[in-house]
């Protein structure tokens, strides 16, 4: 039987946006279909396998908390995360565990350190936060065509990709990563990070279906009774105007 090993960093530390439901979404929809699923946590100090897990999951957080984690990322995790992130496995951050991608998160004089999966930059303004429902039109392989993930951003910190760089999508509505560059997020391969939170999975079920595929290497998963989560797309679509 076929098994998702989920690792998720910092449980205790990034997940201030329902970030847990993420995790939910990915277990049930694996266990409605017979698909076996293991969830680790990971915390600071603990060491991180690249090879005993399938998708590494890190969700959102306050500035104070991404700080501690990002040092630890950095000098705890790194090695491991860079060989998981090669050899295929699929990396997801939401908001706070976005920007630690990237190669710093700089606040005024401070300029803390990420992981440098991704080749990109977020920079804490002192303009409002950038707060709202947002939707996004993105386009995945293995989907049939271009299609819509909707959720809700919250964050201080403005992103910049750099050069080489693709955004996970375009902005149809919210501000994604700096509110003026209309991309949203990034996608290199199977990293991918997002502002999208609220949380991202249960609102794009779709999404969650393409993240179980793309980590165990499959071409289609098995269809699901899918009303209620259509209609919690539909409603998140709807409230941010799509
Ligand atoms: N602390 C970061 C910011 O404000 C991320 C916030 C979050 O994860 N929601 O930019």
């Amino acid at each position: 039987m076929a098994e998702l090993r989920v690792c998720a960093l910092y449980p205790d530390l990034m997940n201030i946006y329902a970030d847990r439901g993420n995790m939910l979404m990915l277990q049930w929809r694996c266990a409605w279909r017979k698909i076996g699923f293991r969830l680790v946590g990971v915390g600071l100090g603990d060491e991180l396998s690249s090879d005993e897990h399938d998708l590494f999951y890190i969700g959102g957080g306050q500035d104070r908390d991404q700080l501690l984690c990002a040092r630890d990322l950095v000098e705890v995790k790194s090695g491991a995360l860079h060989a998981a992130a090669e050899r295929g496995a699929v990396v997801l951050a939401v908001c706070g565990g976005y920007q630690l991608l990237g190669h710093a998160y700089v606040l005024g004089a401070q300029e803390v350190a990420g992981v440098g999966l991704v080749d990109l930059r977020t920079v804490r303004e002192e303009g409002p936060r950038l707060i709202g429902n947002v939707a996004i039109e993105v386009e995945l392989d293995g989907e049939p065509g271009p299609r819509v993930l909707a959720g809700f951003e919250n964050h201080g910190g403005r992103t910049v990709l750099g050069p080489g760089e693709q955004p996970l999508g375009r902005v149809l509505r919210g501000n994604g990563n700096d509110g003026a560059s209309g991309q949203e997020g990034v996608r290199r391969g199977n990293v991918i990070g997002t502002y999208l939170h609220g949380p991202l999975l249960p609102k794009n079920a779709w999404f969650a279906d393409w993240l179980i595929r793309r980590a165990l290497g499959l071409d289609a998963l098995e269809p699901l009774d899918d009303e209620l989560e259509r209609q919690a797309h539909l409603s998140a679509r709807r409230a941010a105007g799509v």
